[in-house]
């Protein structure tokens, strides 16, 4: 293993089929400069565009992990709330190729599925840096809260003993850094970036936050950039009017719309 990052990575994470949102972010990407791309998952669900979503993580991430809701459209969504279930169920239907339909569909659900079918692709390590969609003992499903730390630090005492340097999460949509004194850092964004130090010989886990559904209280897409010793949030406006019509035109849950406009 590699001592160092190779490079400036940009971390998407949570693009919940969310085109007009995920556009704005490559395009950020592109104008900070930074070649890679790593996606933490969630590329589908919620959102009404996850042919555009899996043909771009496809196309630009060198790295893609898996998420709950990528798990879900294969391994079913009973445990989900029922607008969650209602989308993933809606995703299925609209990604499953039929006996006639045409290769690009069927490329991407074959994609999809291999990210799902693999246990290797559900963490990835470059030096330091532990990336996952959710927590090191359960990369796919297990929320780490910014309220944690304080609420329940056995739980964050467990998932700082599972990794040695920085883990890079999702999952949760909310940004932020929980330090080894399992204090969580809320990012300022009164600007539309906010970098946190990531000293050497520390451990801190990152939350990335959610490009295509922000439930910080913030509507504008959230990612961040990863450097060696730090890590810089984004925060990226985008018109998530389109969005909204697209998710009441075809049938997904009305607060899926609502909640785009609240960052909720
Ligand atoms: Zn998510």
């Amino acid at each position: 293993m590699a001592q160092a990052l190779a490079g400036p990575l940009a971390v998407i994470s949570d693009l919940h089929s969310n085109l007009e949102a995920l556009e704005a972010v490559m395009a950020d990407i592109r104008a900070a400069g930074v070649k890679r791309i790593a996606c933490l998952g969630d590329v589908v669900g919620y959102g009404p565009d996850p042919e555009y979503c899996i043909d771009t993580v496809r196309a630009h991430c060198e790295v893609a992990i898996l998420g709950n809701h990528d798990a879900a459209v294969f391994d079913g969504a009973s445990d989900f709330n029922p607008n969650a279930r209602a989308a993933v169920e809606w995703t299925r239907k609209q990604l499953e190729p039929g006996f006639l339909s045409l290769h690009a569909k069927r490329a991407r659900w074959r994609w999809l599925q291999e990210l799902w079918s693999q246990p290797k692709r559900r963490m990835w390590s470059e030096g330091r840096f532990l990336l996952l969609h959710g927590s090191p003992r359960d990369p796919v499903r297990e929320y780490v809260l910014h309220t944690d730390g304080y609420l329940n630090p056995d739980k964050v005492a467990a998932i700082f003993a599972g990794f040695t340097g920085v883990c890079v999460g999702g999952h949760t949509h909310h940004p932020g850094l929980i330090d080894d004194d399992f204090r969580f850092h809320e990012p300022e964004f009164s600007a539309a970036t906010a970098t946190m130090e990531l000293p050497a010989g520390r451990k801190s886990f990152v939350n990335v936050g959610s490009v295509g559904q922000p439930r910080d209280g913030d509507a504008r897409a959230c990612y961040a950039i990863l450097e060696e010793e730090r890590v810089t949030w984004r925060r990226v406006q985008y018109d998530f009017r389109p969005t909204q019509r697209k998710i009441r035109e075809r049938g997904l849950p009305e607060a899926l719309a609502r909640r785009l406009e609240l960052g909720r």
